[in-house]
């Protein structure tokens, strides 16, 4: 048992040493097919946690969007008759929410180029923005070629200004062209931020860019432009994958750059204001609707479907990019960002769980107990997930620790199955031999005998029974003594075995009498092997347990199936009674007929 229990060990200290190469592999080795997958599920475990944490989040009340809906795009076109609005209607309605002192207007669509058909209207606009200093405008980067676009030199102003450290030159964040603001703005205004947003493979935004790299140089997303003017930061630290705007607040970045945002609920969460109905207000001298921007910080930008500004997020498939924004903010303003845990700790974790796990399994042999205990763990550790992210925005991974603790219980129940049967196996072979000569036992033997008896009744196929009994052994034990005696037994036995056809069966009958099945075989070919087994036997010279050389003769009887009985008694009976007369004839011979 002792010696089970330890192969049992080394074969599961294999078994962990397999997978944690596997795991090695898996995350610093080139398998990238399998890295994607776990990537996937994990994003949409992410997704799964942030629906239900995103329930315990208080969004900033200050965050509101004046909303250009579905709603204010028919007002308009029935208004006007045109899209988009002329810039004067902007400026008008600027200048109305000014009066209630917000704390930042943000723009978040593109003023590109010149209304060259409305030039006065621009000019009132470019006013505007010149008047208040908390308006900021957007541009965006990308990467097409110098044919499509040339890329132009960026004012020095709008670079961000980062006092220490700073980024990799990475792929995620650099890019050749700029869709810069229109010159009379950028002339005024330094208040201009990137608005490029980043998908993952599966089409949702989980992480916002804070820095892009333009021409060697950063500038900052236009919400991160915004908050370090609503802390009064001018410059910020970048170090250790971190962006730090002063002590409270500070951006944690993934391995591309981007920081993982934390969803504070469905669409429609932040107060949306539709731009029609501000109009309105605007035509009505209705000031108490203005109130509602009081102290705020308003962005201005698309929620209507049909414009296209629509973002798929773990929370909602459809939110508008101005609630990606909103979000942004909300999370600098809060220091709310989620933070991976790195890969080694990934690999620590599944390695944790999986010898907690295979533990358990290994020791426990009821699967009912075993498959509950794995289930309770992994839902465990699933809920701990969820509130590590809800207490500490902590994401730590849950797909590879499943997938690991999966691995080892089939592994470790593939090995118990296997042990398992090798017992079985060991337990048969000890009830069907016997323990002197390793012969097959009696039991075997007559459970053989009707095997080939029936054998031969439905396929014709013959066999033939060799009897063999030791001349004078009880004189021979009388001298030599009992032990000698054994070592002979064990001897003939062998001595049967080398002389037989693997095919045959070798038993020991009971005492010193043995038998042998030949399977297939006809009375003919087993006389000559019942010959050559006695003249075998009468030719060998045994060494007793003190070096001395004695000789020992055998008598044999031999039957058929085909010959001499059709039950496995009438077999066993013949054979026995030519047994009986090679005794009587002087021993050391092969009788097969009575
Ligand atoms: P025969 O030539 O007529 O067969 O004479 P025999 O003395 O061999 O007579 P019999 O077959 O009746 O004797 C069986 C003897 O075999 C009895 C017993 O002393 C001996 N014997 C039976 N089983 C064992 C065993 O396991 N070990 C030893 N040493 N002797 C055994
Ligand atoms: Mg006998
Ligand atoms: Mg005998």
């Amino acid at each position: 048992m002792k010696e089970q229990t330890q192969k049992r060990l080394i074969k599961i200290i294999y078994g962990f040493i397999i997978l944690t190469i596997f795991l090695t592999f898996c995350f610093f080795g080139n398998f990238q097919i399998f890295r994607d997958f776990i990537t996937k599920i994990e994003n949409n475990s992410f997704d799964l946690r942030q629906s239900v944490i995103s329930k315990h989040k208080k969004i900033d009340n200050d965050i509101v969007i004046l909303a250009l809906d579905d709603a204010t795009y028919e007002y308009i076109m029935d208004k006007y008759g045109y899209w988009p609005i002329s810039r004067k209607v902007w400026a008008n309605v600027v200048n109305n929410i000014e009066k209630q002192n917000p704390k930042s207007v943000i723009f978040d669509m593109l003023f590109i180029k010149p209304n060259l058909t409305d030039i006065d209207s621009d000019n009132i606009f470019i006013e505007t923005v010149k008047k208040h200093p908390n308006i900021y405008l957007s541009m965006s980067f990308d990467n097409y070629d110098d044919v499509i676009r040339q890329s132009s030199e960026l004012k020095e102003d709008l670079m961000l200004k980062v006092v220490d450290g700073g980024l990799y030159d990475n792929q995620y964040i650099t890019f050749k062209n700029s869709r810069r603001v229109m010159k009379n703005l950028e002339d005024i205004t330094n208040n201009i931020g990137a608005i490029n947003v980043t998908r993952d493979t599966d089409g949702i935004i989980r992480d916002a860019t804070p820095v892009f790299r333009y021409k060697d140089l950063y500038y900052p997303n236009l919400t991160l432009k915004v908050a370090m003017d609503l802390l009064d930061k001018k410059a910020l630290i970048i170090k250790n994958n971190t962006i730090i705007i002063d002590k409270k607040h500070k951006i944690p970045l993934d391995e591309t750059q981007r920081a993982v945002l934390n969803w504070y609920g469905k669409a429609y969460s932040y107060n949306h204001i539709p731009l029609w109905q501000t109009l309105e207000a605007i035509k009505n001298n209705d000031t108490k609707f203005f109130e509602q921007f009081k102290n705020k910080n308003i962005y201005i930008g698309t929620t209507a479907m049909s414009m296209g500004d629509i973002k798929s997020t773990p929370v909602e498939y459809n939110m508008s990019g101005v609630e990606f924004n909103c979000t942004f903010l909300n999370n600098i303003l809060k220091n709310d960002f989620i933070k991976k845990t790195p890969p080694i700790f990934d690999f620590l974790i599944s390695i944790i769980l999986m010898v907690i796990i295979g533990y358990y399994v290994l020791k426990t042999d009821d699967v009912i107990k075993t498959i509950s205990f794995s289930i309770l763990a992994m839902m465990f550790y699933g809920a701990l997930s969820i509130i590590l992210m809800l207490l500490f925005n902590l994401w730590v991974p849950v797909v590879l620790p499943f997938v690991s603790c999966v691995i080892i219980f089939i592994i470790i129940y593939c090995q118990k199955y296997l042990l398992k049967s090798k017992d079985y196996e060991q337990t048969y072979q000890l009830a069907v031999t016997d323990g002197l000569t390793n012969l097959y036992n009696h039991r075997y033997f007559q459970e053989q005998m009707i095997i080939n008896v029936n054998n031969f009744k439905r396929y014709n196929i013959p066999f033939s029974l060799i009897l063999i009994d030791i001349d004078f052994f009880k004189k021979f034990n009388d001298k030599y003594g009992h032990q000698s005696g054994d070592i002979v037994l064990k001897q003939v036995a062998n001595i049967l075995k080398k002389n037989s056809r693997t095919s045959d069966i070798v038993c020991r009958y009971g005492g010193e009498e043995m038998a042998i099945i030949l399977t297939n075989t006809v009375k003919k070919d087993a006389i000559i092997t019942a010959n050559k087994i006695c003249n075998a036997v009468s030719s060998y010279k045994f060494i007793l347990a003190d070096s001395k050389k004695v000789n020992v003769t055998i008598s044999i009887g031999v039957s058929s199936v085909e010959k001499d009985g059709k039950t496995p008694q009438d077999i066993i009976e013949y054979a026995d009674k030519c047994l009986y007369r090679a005794k009587e004839q002087g021993r050391n011979q092969v009788v097969s007929e009575v």
